[in-house]
C-alpha cells in the first residue's frame, strides 16, 4: 500500500467529511503536473451529475455543473459516467459534446479533458474524476497510473459516503409517501426561519381518515393518504412535503407570492382532491382541510410559533370550514383562544360533575299533546351560567368524556323521570343521546338498565338515540347487534339527525328501531315538493312496513307543523312547541294523570 492510499483509506475509517477527503484525492491528482486541475464530481440514482470536489476550480464553475443528466454526448464528465468508461476530450472547443458547456471552461483557461468513471462493485456510476489541462493532450502514462489509483479510492469514497448518505436520507423520509417526515419537517423549518425571504407554513390535515381506517381498515387508509400526497405534489409542485402525522401534511412553500398566493395555493389543493379515488375496491372521495401561517408580522422568524399559528389555523378550519382553508391572522386568534377555554371549561365542569339535563318537549301532532321529552346536557359554570351545547360537542370527542356525559345523564334523567312519575306526571317518552363512545364499551345494555333500575324507571319509556354518524362509523355492524341488544332488554332506540349522514335508507334495512327523527335541516327544504318534503314522504311510506314510527325536529313555524300533519307524521319536536328547559319547568309541561277517583 503506498502512503497515499494509507492516507485517504485512514480518512476513510475515521469518517472524515467525504468531501474532505475527496479534495486530498483531487490534489494528487494535481500534485504532478503544473498545468492540470482535478475534479470530482458524483451521480445520483436519477443520474444527476453533482460537483463534489475541485480544489482548483472556482464555484461558480462547480454550481454550472449541479443537476445536469449524464448522457452519451454531456461534456467529459457526464459522458463518461453514463458510457462508463474513460473519455477523453482533447479540444474542449471542437468536441461537440463540449458545446454547451465550452463557455464555462474558457474563461479559466482549459483546453481539454480526461474524465473516467467511478464506478461502485454492480457497475452502477458514483461519480466521475476529471482532468483538466491547459493543453490539447490527452493522459500520459504516468497520469494514467496515478489516476487509476485516485479512482480506485473514490470509489471507495462515494459508495461508503453514498450509503450513510442513504441512512441519513431514510431518518428523515416518511415511508408511505416518500415525503419528509417528522424529524425532516422540524429540520427543514429550522432552516426557513434562518433565511429572510418569504416563507408560509400550510398543514393539510385528511378528512375522515380514522373514519375510514375503521370502516375499511389500515391498508385502505394508507392508500388513501398515498393517493393525497400525490395530490399534492402535483397541486404544489413547489412546496417541500412532509408527513408529520399519520393524516396531516405539513407543506412550507418559499417564495414572494405567499400573501395572496397562499389562498390560491389552497384552491389548487381543494380542486386536486376533487375527483374521487379508488383505494383498493372502494370508492372514496379524497377531501383535506387547511390552515396555514407566515412570518409575516413576526418581529423574529420563530419556527415554534410558525407552527403554533398554522396548528391554530388548522384547528379553525376543522371547526368552521372543513374541507377548506383558513390562514392564521392574530386577531383571530384571541377568538380560538377563547374557544379552547370553554373546551377546557367543559371537560372541568364534567370532572366537578357541574352536568345538568334539559328537556325539549316532543308533541304528537295530531292532538299537540307533550308525549315526552328529550334530554339534552348542559353544563353549569361555577359562575352559574349555562354553557352552549357547542362547548359540549369539543368535549364529546374524548370518548372517555362522552361515555362520562352518558353515564350522569343517565343518571340525572332517571332520578328526574322517577320524580314525574311520582307526581303523577303522564309520560310515554324520554329520549337519551348516546354516543360513538358508548358502543365501544361492551357493557352498554347493563350501565342503562342498572341506571334506571336504580329509580325504578320502566324501560320503554327510555329512547336512546342514536346518530347516523356513530353507525357509519362502525361500518354498522357492532353497533347494530347493540341497538339489537338494547331492544331486546324492552328499552327503544331512535335514529337521530336522520337525513344528514351518507347511506340513511340503507341503514333502515339493516338496522330494526323504534323511531326515525329527521334533522332539523330538513325542515330548512320543507316547501312543497322540496327535497326535505321529498324525503319524508318516502320515510313515512317506509316507516310501517319497517315499523318505525318518524319524529320531526327542527319544527320551527306553524306551517311546517301543519304540513307535517298533512303528510302523515305523527311526531314532532322543534322551538315551536318548546326549547329545552330544565326539569322543574319542564314538570309544568307535561300532562298529569288523572287524580285518581275524579271523572
Ligand atoms: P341533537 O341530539 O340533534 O339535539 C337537538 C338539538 O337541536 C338541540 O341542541 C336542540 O336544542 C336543538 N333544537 C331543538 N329544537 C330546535 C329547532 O326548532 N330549531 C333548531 N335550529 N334547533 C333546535 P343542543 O341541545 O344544543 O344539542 C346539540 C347536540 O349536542 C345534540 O343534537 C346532540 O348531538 C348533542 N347532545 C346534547 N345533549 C347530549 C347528551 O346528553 N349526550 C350526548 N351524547 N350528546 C348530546
Ligand atoms: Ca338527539
Ligand atoms: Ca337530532
Amino acid at each position: 500500500m503506498t502512503q497515499f492510499e494509507r492516507l485517504i483509506l485512514g480518512m476513510i475509517a475515521r469518517d472524515e467529511a467525504a468531501e474532505a477527503t475527496a479534495e486530498q484525492i483531487c490534489r494528487r491528482g494535481q500534485s504532478f503536473t503544473d498545468d492540470v486541475l482535478c475534479s470530482m464530481v458524483t451521480v445520483d440514482r436519477a443520474g444527476h451529475l453533482h460537483p463534489f470536489a475541485g480544489p482548483g476550480l472556482p464555484p461558480t464553475y462547480s454550481a454550472a455543473l449541479d443537476g445536469i443528466p449524464i448522457g452519451p454526448h454531456v461534456g467529459s464528465c457526464g459522458s463518461a459516467a453514463f458510457l462508463r468508461q474513460p473519455v477523453a476530450v482533447t479540444d474542449i472547443f471542437a468536441d461537440h459534446r463540449w458545446g454547451p458547456y465550452r463557455r464555462l471552461a474558457e474563461p479559466l483557461g482549459m483546453k481539454a479533458c480526461w474524465s473516467s468513471p467511478i464506478l461502485a462493485g454492480n457497475g452502477r456510476p458514483l461519480g466521475a474524476f476529471g482532468f483538466y489541462y491547459r493543453d490539447h493532450r490527452g493522459p500520459n502514462r504516468g497520469e494514467e497510473e496515478l489516476v487509476a489509483e485516485c479512482v480506485g479510492l473514490s470509489a471507495i469514497l462515494l459508495d461508503r459516503w453514498e450509503r450513510s448518505a442513504e441512512v441519513e436520507r431514510l431518518a428523515v423520509v416518511d415511508g408511505l409517501t416518500g415525503f419528509g417526515n417528522r424529524t425532516g419537517f422540524e429540520r427543514a423549518l429550522h432552516q426557513v426561519s434562518l433565511g429572510r425571504g418569504a416563507a408560509a407554513l400550510l398543514l393539510a390535515d385528511v378528512d375522515g381518515l380514522r373514519r375510514i381506517n375503521d370502516a375499511f381498515g389500515h391498508a385502505t387508509g394508507d392508500r388513501l393518504i398515498r393517493e393525497v400526497a400525490r395530490r399534492l405534489r402535483r397541486a404544489v409542485p413547489h412546496a417541500r412535503l412532509f408527513r408529520i402525522t399519520a393524516g396531516t401534511f405539513a407543506l412550507l412553500i418559499e417564495g414572494a407570492d405567499v400573501g395572496v398566493g397562499l389562498s390560491r395555493i389552497a384552491a389548487r389543493i381543494a380542486g386536486a382532491m376533487r375527483p374521487p379515488a379508488w383505494c383498493g375496491p372502494h370508492l372514496l372521495a379524497p377531501a383535506v382541510t387547511c390552515g396555514a401561517a407566515t412570518f409575516d408580522g413576526q418581529a423574529e422568524r420563530d419556527p415554534e410559533r410558525l407552527r403554533q399559528d398554522a396548528d391554530l389555523a388548522l384547528r379553525q378550519a376543522k371547526e368552521t370550514a372543513r374541507g377548506g382553508f383558513v390562514c392564521f391572522r392574530p386577531e383571530r386568534a384571541a377568538a380560538a383562544i377563547r374557544r379552547r377555554q370553554g373546551m377546557q371549561a367543559a371537560a372541568r365542569a364534567l370532572a366537578e360533575d357541574r352536568l345538568e339535563a334539559h328537556y325539549q318537549p316532543i308533541v304528537r301532532l295530531g292532538t299537540r299533546q307533550v308525549i315526552g321529552v328529550e334530554a339534552l346536557c348542559r353544563l353549569r359554570t361555577p359562575d352559574g351560567r349555562l354553557l352552549p351545547s357547542g362547548h359540549l360537542a369539543e368535549a364529546l370527542r374524548s370518548p372517555s368524556n362522552a361515555s362520562l356525559v352518558t353515564d350522569r345523564m343517565l343518571a340525572r334523567v332517571a332520578r328526574d323521570v322517577r320524580a314525574w312519575l311520582d307526581q303523577g306526571i303522564h309520560l310515554q317518552h324520554v329520549g337519551v343521546n348516546l354516543s360513538q363512545a358508548d358502543f365501544r364499551q361492551g357493557d352498554l345494555v347493563a350501565r342503562i338498565t342498572a341506571a334506571l333500575a336504580q329509580y325504578d324507571v320502566p324501560r320503554h319509556l327510555v329512547v336512546l338515540e342514536v346518530t347516523e354518524t356513530v353507525e357509519l362509523d362502525d361500518g354498522g355492524r357492532t353497533v347494530g347487534t347493540a341497538i339489537e341488544r338494547l331492544r331486546n332488554a324492552g328499552l327503544r332506540v331512535a335514529l337521530d339527525d336522520f337525513g344528514t349522514g351518507y347511506a340513511s335508507l340503507a341503514h333502515l334495512l339493516d338496522i330494526q328501531v323504534d323511531i326515525v327523527k329527521t334533522d332539523k335541516s330538513l325542515m330548512r327544504r320543507f316547501a312543497v315538493g322540496d327535497t326535505g318534503e321529498v324525503l319524508l314522504t318516502a320515510l313515512l311510506q317506509m316507516a310501517d312496513g319497517l315499523g318505525f314510527q318518524l319524529l320531526a325536529e327542527g319544527v320551527e313555524t306553524a306551517a311546517q307543523a301543519i304540513r307535517l300533519e298533512q303528510l302523515g307524521c305523527p311526531l314532532a319536536q322543534g322551538f315551536l312547541f318548546g326549547p329545552p328547559r330544565t326539569a322543574a319547568v319542564t314538570a309544568a309541561l307535561l300532562p298529569r294523570a288523572a287524580p285518581a277517583g275524579s271523572h
